[in-house]
């Protein structure tokens, strides 16, 4: 996890790392500080970004062609905004703009740059059953009302911030580093795994990593007995291959609450816990986010 500090009103950056910025600006409304914080700027990565200004209405940054808000942290001390980089997102340097309201309808605007490395990814060759690579029609028509189903909770925007300082590693167990992995099964079918896996023995429990809403407990074809959980701005942590659930849609969750247990349910060649991170509609690596300070 990298922070960093730079004391000039425009751009700059740091010649022992090019990724760093930090911006601090004396202004008619006040001091505004601007800062990141990320593991790493490269494909499947989160980048949250902070925002000091006490005298502003709001603040937004936009990225790729997307609008982002910022969100009050816990202390109402700052704002911040966490930003995906998708898997498929190509090497190169990418504008961040951000855009600060004040009351009395006036605006600062600030610029930074943000150098994206290229991701290095391995290939796994995996085996399963032949059902997972040729689904029957009805299994096909089942996948087909269940995507629909997951975009439309992915799709749904909680505004604010429902968690409670930092994420938490759901389950104990192996963590395999495996987000992103290119998946070759039965030497025809390509993916990408889309989470990490924990290897835990059936039946070990399954923590909320943390505060939020169940979007959804269901039994999905590939993804097993799963559980969503909506954290707000636009941020879902997800659980695959439960044994069980003890947890309902609507249902508000702590940090650490236990929602399930490890199973071996859906596309799976042994039992562990699939987690995954969804963060305005990409998915990211949760490993990247537990290295972001939410306290
Ligand atoms: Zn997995």
């Amino acid at each position: 996890m990298q922070k960093f500090l730079i004391a000039i009103v425009v751009f700059f950056v740091l010649p022992f790392n090019l990724n760093a910025f930090q911006l601090s600006d004396t202004t008619d409304k006040g001091k505004i500080v601007i800062y990141s914080e990320y593991r790493d700027i490269s494909p499947g990565e989160v980048i949250k970004i902070s925002l000091q200004s006490p005298k502003c209405s709001s603040a937004k940054a936009y990225f790729e062609g997307k609008e982002y808000s910022f969100v009050p942290d816990r202390e109402h001390s700052a704002l911040f905004l966490l930003i995906g980089l998708g898997l498929d997102m190509k090497p190169g340097v990418y504008d961040l703009n951000t855009c600060i309201d004040f009351p009395d309808g006036s605006q600062k605007n600030y610029s930074f740059k943000l150098p994206v490395t290229k991701g290095i990814f391995p290939v796994r060759k995996i085996t399963v059953d032949r059902k997972f690579i040729v689904p029957s029609p009805e299994a096909q028509e089942r996948i087909i009302e269940e995507v629909e189903l997951v975009n439309e909770v992915y799709g749904a925007y909680t505004p604010g911030w429902l968690c409670n300082g930092n994420f938490i590693v759901p389950s104990n167990g192996k963590i395999r580093k495996n987000f992103g992995e290119k998946r070759v099964f039965n030497n025809e079918f390509h993916s990408r795994h889309r989470g990490v896996d924990i290897r835990s023995c059936r039946g070990s429990k399954i923590k909320a990593a943390n505060s939020g809403k169940v979007v959804l407990t269901r039994n999905l074809y590939f993804a097993g007995n799963t559980v969503i959980i909506d954290h707000g701005a636009s941020l879902f942590t997800i659980y695959c291959h439960l044994s069980k659930t003890f947890v309902k849609e609507g249902e508000s969750v702590h940090k650490g609450d236990v929602m399930g247990l490890v199973g071996s349910t859906g596309r799976v060649t042994g039992p562990h816990l699939h987690w995954g991170v969804k963060l305005a509609g990409k998915f990211v690596n949760p490993l990247s986010l537990l290295q972001l300070s939410f306290d």
